[in-house]
């Protein structure tokens, strides 16, 4: 230490100072702190492009860039990189066929041709069957049992067959 204040005393103007031991020392560590927060981007790039991205030419070419072009490449590839995990992509994509698969359980079937059909179909879309009457107030799908429209009260004639199992229902 006095070594370096002695030498710093008897060196006149800021060519001496860089020759000291002491500034000599503190770009070496620079360099080496410099170096490895570089390699630890390349690392990083790596694990986080293996997360995000399926094509290994892709996560090759992520890894090259961060390494061959120090700090800039990782910022390049971190703005740039798919928004979304692999594994998010792929649960999301299974929770919806997932939705999809329950929906078709959900959705009634045609009683002639068993065909998938929607709740608010008048008529099946695959033979024509009839399934529903649509409402002369409003227009929506009944079910031809129903004698009253739901939807805006209108008096709907009930047809003659389901009349007396509803009565026992809905007495
Ligand atoms: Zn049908
Ligand atoms: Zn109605």
């Amino acid at each position: 230490m006095q070594f370096i204040v002695l030498q710093t005393d008897v060196a006149n103007g800021a060519e001496s100072f860089f020759d000291s031991p002491w500034w000599n020392f503190t770009t070496l560590m620079t360099k080496a702190v410099l170096v490895a927060l570089w390699l630890a981007l390349v690392f990083w790039t790596y694990k986080d492009a293996k997360r995000r991205i399926s094509d290994p030419l892709m996560i090759g070419i992520a890894v090259a860039t961060s390494f061959i072009f120090p700090y800039l490449g990782t910022l390049f590839y971190a703005i740039l990189r798919p928004p979304e995990y692999l594994e998010d992509v792929q649960e999301r994509e299974l929770e919806i066929q997932a939705r999809q698969m329950e929906m078709g359980g959900l959705a009634s079937r045609c009683p002639a041709c068993q065909a998938p059909v929607r709740d608010d179909y008048l008529l099946c879309p695959n033979c024509r069957h009839a399934l529903k009457v649509a409402c002369g107030g409003c227009g929506k799908p009944l079910n031809p049992a129903w004698r009253a429209c739901p939807f805006c009260a209108t008096d709907v004639s009930a047809p003659a067959g389901g009349k007396a199992e509803e009565e026992k229902i809905f007495p």
